[in-house]
């Protein structure tokens, strides 16, 4: 082992900062976060560290180095940018014995200071013992990733009820138990929503009556819309956590990729034109059993959960059978397709208003609260591409102008991706031309056209033409 990785208590305890500049002041900082008595010496100072002097925060000793000042520290840091100084510090340090850091100069000190994730009382602390700090924070990146914020509150839950735990389970076993229920049940839930008290009282009640809520529970998580970059940290957590996964047919491989290994996948997607009150009927009997079996349900929907995916349905079936649940949003289609195809969904000149709308709905013919006027606003269509025609008829039917830009965005954020522009008149022919495929989306308004100056990502193809408006016209005449 290069070094030997220790975890010291400073709370109350002096530390000697060599150095007063914004290297030192960052040095200062987390020192101070650990409870540190800090003095600060220096032949002068950055305002910031003089402002923490100001505030009381640190003793700032403005003089030339002096070898004394290490007889009350229990740690030395030195960071100024002179290295005979620094060096003079160390020297000074090793004839007291104390350990010493010599901010970015691995030879010259006997103590490094890792990269940190915080979570505390949880603290995981990396090092490439100074050979590639570049390594060490991207790990602490990652690692940043992977754990929940909330493991530190778990953390500081389970330090307060430790004796009680200790006395409601004596046995080493059924202590143990009780400590994993604590990570893999209802508890992490109760604090990552921002409800401590409902944690503390389910824990109380667990040690109390023996029974244990059960741990079962459905984590309902937006995959966003295919690019694996687009999922949050929320759900990449959650695909880590997952026992077991109901996918929707729109999420991306990528996505799944990115789940425990051990999770079991099951596809749930509704193929287009498939018996979807069917297959409804058996997510939701899924959810329920899998969660009741106490496993981690991840139910992962294509964009975002609560945008025309059924959502709310799912989780007033879990409402209804008292199985917990939290959501995870996702990066719906439209918020995608427009960043993906430069498409501004709404532009100070263009458009002020946005709506969302799907062309799936049943009924609604003629005037349709679905089909609102384009004119400043951007009309964004969730579909099947085999609606295109008839959306295009009754946007025009309503009264828009044939030349309205009209872009579809087909497999959007995904290597695949494709972007048509065109207008109301010319879409359905174009699109026909195309061979454009689901899953496809139609942004209609003037900010539309903007994709075709602004489009950064994938495949561009068509262009509106000025003409369209007088087509019809000329086509009656000939
Ligand atoms: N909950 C999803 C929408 C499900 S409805 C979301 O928030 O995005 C399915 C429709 O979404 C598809 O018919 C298509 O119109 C649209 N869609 C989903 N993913 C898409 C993608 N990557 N590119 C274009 N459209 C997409």
């Amino acid at each position: 082992m290069h070094l030997f990785p220790l975890f010291t208590d400073l709370k109350g305890r002096t530390v000697l900062v060599v150095g007063a500049g914004l290297v030192a002041d960052r040095k200062i900082g987390l020192l101070l976060s650990a409870g540190a008595r800090v003095i600060v010496g220096a032949h002068a100072a950055h305002p910031q560290v003089q402002a923490r002097a100001t505030a009381g925060d640190i003793e700032l000793r403005l003089a030339p180095f002096d070898p004394a000042w290490l007889d009350e520290a229990w740690l030395v840091f030195a960071a100024t940018n002179d290295r005979d100084l620094n060096q003079r510090v160390a020297d000074a340090a090793i004839a007291r014995r104390l350990f010493c850091n010599v901010v970015d100069d691995a030879e010259l000190s006997s103590a490094q200071v890792p990269a940190i994730v915080d979570r505390s009382p949880i603290t995981i602390a990396i090092s490439s013992g100074g050979s590639a700090p570049v390594i060490a924070r991207r790990l602490r990146e990652r690692i940043e990733s992977l754990f929940d914020p909330v493991l530190g509150a778990l953390a500081a839950l389970a330090q307060r009820k430790r004796l009680a735990i200790r006395q409601a389970r004596p046995q080493l076993r059924a202590r143990r138990d009780f400590y994993d229920w604590l990570l893999d049940g209802p508890i992490p839930g109760a604090l990552r929503s921002n409800r401590p008290d409902d944690a503390e009282t389910l824990l109380d009640q667990a040690l109390s009556q023996g029974a244990r809520p059960p741990s079962g529970k459905v984590l309902l998580v937006g995959a966003g819309p295919g690019d694996p970059g687009l999922l949050t940290l929320k759900g990449l957590r959650a695909l880590n956590e997952a026992d077991v996964i109901l996918a929707d047919r729109l999420v991306s491989p990528d996505v799944l990729a990115l789940a425990r290994r051990d999770a079991q996948v099951i596809d749930v997607g509704k193929a287009p034109g498939g018996p979807h009150e069917s297959t409804q009927a058996r997510i939701h009997a899924l959810m329920v059993s899998h969660a009741r079996q106490g496993r981690c349900v991840v139910r992962l929907k294509g964009g975002d959960p609560m945008v025309f995916g059924r959502g709310g349905e799912e989780l007033q079936h879990l409402k209804g059978h008292g199985i917990a649940y939290e959501v995870v949003p996702g990066i719906t289609a439209a918020l995608a397709c427009g960043a993906y195809a430069g498409i501004p969904l709404t532009h100070r000149d263009h458009a002020q208003t946005l709506t969302l709308a799907t062309a799936h709905r049943q009924s609604s013919v003629g005037a349709d609260p679905v089909h609102p006027q384009a004119e400043g606003r951007t009309l964004v269509y969730y579909m099947g591409v085999e609606r295109l025609p008839e959306l295009c008829g009754r946007l025009l039917a309503d009264g828009h102008a044939p030349g309205t830009p009209c872009a579809i965005v087909e497999n959007g954020s995904r290597p695949e991706q494709r972007t048509l522009h065109a207008t109301l008149e010319t879409v359905v022919a174009q699109a026909a031309h195309h061979s454009i495929r689901s899953p496809a989306l139609a942004i209609v308004g003037g900010a539309a056209a903007l994709g075709m100056e602004l489009g950064w990502f994938g495949k561009t193809l068509g262009a509106i033409r000025p003409e369209p408006a007088t087509l019809p016209a000329m086509a009656a005449s000939a």
